[in-house]
């Protein structure tokens, strides 16, 4: 019989964020260390439709007495997901997102290790193949002009404003990254849990509870700092992450593509007006992808890596760049939520 942990790193690899084999079994030594040969058993028994936790003994052929108390724990542990109040439901998590960030308060330096070493692997064989990531861009506000109509799901002050449960994590990348003595220094208490994601989190003391006007002043914050506005990728987000390009898995692979604004689901990108640039390099030191080079005394961008996130426009103060939206035909889709956006991307992974 194939080992356990064998069998969940399939199971998870079958849900949509995928989590590929790789030939140094690195996917399997991250397993092992968070989860008991019991638990990775009973997780094995998850799908991502909630289900009470007597469903899930039957399939384990179990009693439920003995599935109920071991579901809750593992849920508490950042395992799986958990939803409801009366009675709970459990649910298999994504590793990512899932799993890797509800551990953001209980890393240690050989998770660390591990999960940097597996992540650009599981971008190469899972995500870069991919049409619809698990986040999208959307534009810092400053950056939108007055007569752009925007979406209301893409603009971020817009979306905190419709929340009635918000919570405020750490951001697991940077933090990770400062625990391996190579931190940024940039704001690491940012990410914003919406609604029953956020329940989730302060139910398991991953995260505190904030106002919606504590939540507007992370957001300046973030955009103070040049932090890159990403959203899970649907109308209703269940998070909002204010990432950088050193830290964040997100923009780090990117990073590393030639055309990062193909994979990107964004529905923007940026213009200079030449006759207004002074060619100061301010836009240059902001853009977290590398995209606009200084030279001949003005600034040009390279579209194949402008992911319209809209921090150089916030920062020419000679209001010399324009952030432009796509045009119809080459827009993308945002899914309405977060089953619609996990069943597009199970679709095109042949799920
Ligand atoms: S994705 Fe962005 S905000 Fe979220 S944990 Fe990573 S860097 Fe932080
Ligand atoms: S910040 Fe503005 S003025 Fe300065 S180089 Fe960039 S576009 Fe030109
Ligand atoms: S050029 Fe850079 S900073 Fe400006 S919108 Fe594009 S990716 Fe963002």
């Amino acid at each position: 019989m194939t080992d356990v942990y064998e069998r969940l790193a399939k199971h998870l690899d079958n849900l949509p964020a995928g989590f590929p084999a790789t030939d140094s079994g690195v996917e399997l030594r991250i397993l092992k260390q968070l989860f008991t040969p019991e638990e990775a058993e009973a997780a094995t028994a998850l799908t991502l439709f909630p289900e009470p936790a007597d469903g899930v003994a039957k399939k384990l052929g179990k009693n439920e007495c003995d599935v109920e108390p071991l579901l809750f724990s593992m849920s508490r542990k950042g395992l799986i997901g958990r939803s409801g109040k009366e009675q709970y439901h459990y649910m298999a998590a994504n590793f990512i997102m899932g799993i890797w960030e509800y551990h953001v308060n209980s890393l240690d330096e050989r998770l660390i290790r591990d999960v940097n070493e597996y992540i650009p692997q599981i971008w190469e064989k899972s995500w870069a193949k991919q049409k619809t990531q698990q986040k999208r861009v959307i534009p810092v506000s400053k950056s939108i002009p007055v007569e752009m109509n925007i979406m209301p799901y893409e603009k971020a002050e817009t979306i905190i404003k419709k929340q009635s449960k918000i919570v405020v994590v750490p951001c697991i990348c940077r933090k990770e990254h400062a625990m391996a003595g190579h931190g940024c220094g940039k704001p690491l208490e940012v990410c914003l849990m919406l609604g029953a994601n956020a329940v989730f989190y302060e139910e398991n003391n991953i995260g505190r509870s904030i106002t919606q006007e504590e939540a507007l002043e992370i957001l300046n914050k973030a955009g103070e700092a040049g932090l890159v506005l990403q959203p899970s990728n649907s109308q209703k987000p269940f998070v909002i992450c204010m990432c950088c390009g050193c830290c964040c898995f997100v923009l780090k692979n990117l990073n590393k593509m030639d055309a990062p604004a193909k994979i990107a689901c964004t529905n923007y990108y940026v213009t200079v007006g030449k006759n207004d640039c002074t060619g100061c390099g301010d836009c240059e030191d902001i853009c977290q992808m590398g995209a606009i080079t200084v030279g001949d005394g003005s600034a040009g961008v390279n579209l194949d890596r402008c992911i319209g996130c809209g921090l150089c426009v916030t920062r020419c103060e000679f209001h010399a760049i324009r952030l432009v939206e796509k045009e119809e035909s080459k827009k993308y889709t945002i899914p309405g939520n977060a089953v619609e956006q996990y069943m597009k991307i199970a679709r095109e992974r042949g799920l």
